[in-house]
């Protein structure tokens, strides 16, 4: 059976484009983070949408499961296959065209496999501004950043993906094509059936190419630092510079001291621009506000806004940065924070959110109930402060006391989760469930949510073949 399967789809796609050699398949079985490596049965290369259906035909016919995986930097194991090694995983980065950038709509036509910086740079040559942003841009994929339903760090101002999509292409779990693709900003014909699709983590079907919004480019653009005592500062810095700068602030970025100095060690070449400093203590927070805008001269107003109302309530307005250079290397920072905890080794990883309002508690709440339980245990706090979304991980900084804290991170979750949930959070902010939470998700999901999502996947995938195991657990 197994070979029968494999000789149709080499026949479908071409036998280069079927791997089943162990060697080259690795690098497709094991996630970003080292953390979970599973086997498959093959590793296949569609390059069109009329491929990808034949190739889920082909695997529903077989009762074998189906992995899509894109860009594989998902942070959760959604895109990894179990160890059975019975699935065949759908690399979607060969279905990569750019199919139609209509600047004038503001919309940009893409296939799944296109990654973020060929979006940005597909759009920057009309003049326009894709404006998702990742530190993984160069290998994130259109398809992946959907099913995860990716934010980043322009979500303040843009939304996350959901909020960019105007229309998707997708091959449903039985093979067929569903495709609504198009420029319309307004369509109340019946169900948002698009909704179903992001954010499911290809656990309904898989996406083969989306219309998504574009945006004028900002010509003139600036970056607050700030270097605060405690996260209450930060968040009424936050909001005063939502007052001020209101729909021009692109980001709010809040990193922990602690944070800081690991990337201090571990990317050492990431300098800080002139006049900004490491925060001095481990309890200091850095904020880092973008603000963007069509002419320098409204720039220069908003700046001058924000320094007058920091003055009014008696607080320091920071270090602005305006040069580009300067600029680029702070965002160099930050979108290397992820590399530095790599580099560092393994730690217990949240994606949380909470009312922004509630962030200062849970730093509290959460530190001291770790505190207590896991004595010595150093926390990386860093996140979209805009969002209310924080990355909070957990490790010792003397790494052989990591693999007995590993041994009990249910207890660490259970409390970092705890604290969330009181105070009215999300267990899940944007890099989604995968395989890392699906426990977690049973005992979070608001009443009715996991049944309601149950309901439509055995309706749309009733042989639960599509990403077996990833957001529910697999009862199949
Ligand atoms: C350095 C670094 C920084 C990051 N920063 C952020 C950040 O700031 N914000 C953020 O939200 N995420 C961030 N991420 C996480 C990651 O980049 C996103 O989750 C991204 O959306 C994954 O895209 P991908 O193409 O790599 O998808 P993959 O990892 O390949 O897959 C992710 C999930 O989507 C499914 N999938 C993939 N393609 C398809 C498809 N075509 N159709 C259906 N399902 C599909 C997979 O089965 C899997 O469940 C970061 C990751 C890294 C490594």
């Amino acid at each position: 059976m197994c070979q029968t399967l494999i000789a149709q789809l080499q026949d479908c796609l071409g036998v280069d484009q079927v791997i089943t050699d162990p060697a080259t398949q690795a690098g497709y079985l094991a996630d970003w983070r080292g953390r979970y490596h599973g086997r498959a049965l093959a590793v296949v290369l569609p390059q069109s949408t009329a491929q990808v259906a034949e190739v889920v035909r082909l695997c529903v016919a077989a009762n074998t499961p189906i992995v899509p995986q894109g860009g594989n930097t998902g942070l959760c194991g959604g895109a990894t296959p179990d160890t059975s090694g019975r699935a065949v995983v759908v690399a979607m980065t060969r279905i990569n065209r750019i199919r139609d950038v209509d600047a004038r709509n503001f919309s940009i036509t893409a296939e799944a496999g296109a990654t973020l910086d060929d979006l940005k740079a597909a759009a920057d040559s009309v003049d326009r501004l894709y404006p998702l942003t990742l530190g993984a841009g160069h290998r994130s994929t259109l398809g992946g950043t959907l099913a995860t339903n990716a934010g980043g760090l322009q979500v303040l101002r843009y939304g996350m993906t959901r909020d960019l999509c105007l229309g998707l292409e997708v091959v449903l779990p039985d093979g067929t094509i569903w495709s609504k693709l198009g420029g319309l900003r307004k369509d109340n014909t019946g169900f948002d059936l698009k909704q179903w699709f992001i954010g499911a983590e290809g656990t309904l079907g898989l996406i083969t190419a989306a219309t998504m919004k574009l945006y004028p480019q900002a010509s003139a653009r600036a970056l607050v630092w700030l270097d605060l005592p405690d996260t209450d500062s930060a968040v009424r810095a936050h909001e005063r510079a939502q007052s001020v700068f209101a729909g021009s602030q692109t980001a709010a970025e809040l990193i922990s001291a602690p944070t800081l100095a690991l990337v201090r060690h571990h990317l050492p070449e990431a300098a800080l621009p002139a006049g900004v400093h490491w925060p001095p203590s481990p309890n200091h927070w850095a904020l880092m506000i973008e603000v963007a805008a069509h002419d320098a001269a409204f720039l220069e107003s908003l700046l001058d806004g924000w320094q007058r109302a920091s003055a009014a309530q008696g607080c320091a307005s920071g270090v602005i940065v305006t040069d580009t250079d300067g600029q680029q290397a702070l965002w160099t920072i930050r979108k290397g924070l992820a590399e530095a905890q790599k580099r560092e080794g393994i730690s217990i990883k949240h994606d949380i959110s909470l009312p922004i309002s509630h962030i200062p508690a849970f730093v509290n709440d959460a530190s001291a109930a770790l505190e207590q339980r896991f004595p010595g245990i150093r926390i990386i706090v860093f996140g979209h402060i805009g969002d209310g979304n924080l990355h909070y991980n957990l490790s010792y900084a003397d790494a052989a006391q990591n693999a007995v804290l590993l041994a009990q991170s249910d207890d660490a979750h259970q409390i970092v989760y705890e604290v969330v949930t009181r105070l009215g959070g999300s267990i899940a902010a944007e890099h989604g469930i995968g395989q890392l939470k699906t426990g977690w998700l049973e005992q979070h999901a608001p009443a009715g949510s996991l049944d309601l999502m149950r309901k439509l996947k055995d309706v749309l995938d009733p042989k639960g073949l599509m990403n077996p195991g990833k957001v529910l657990a697999d009862r199949h």
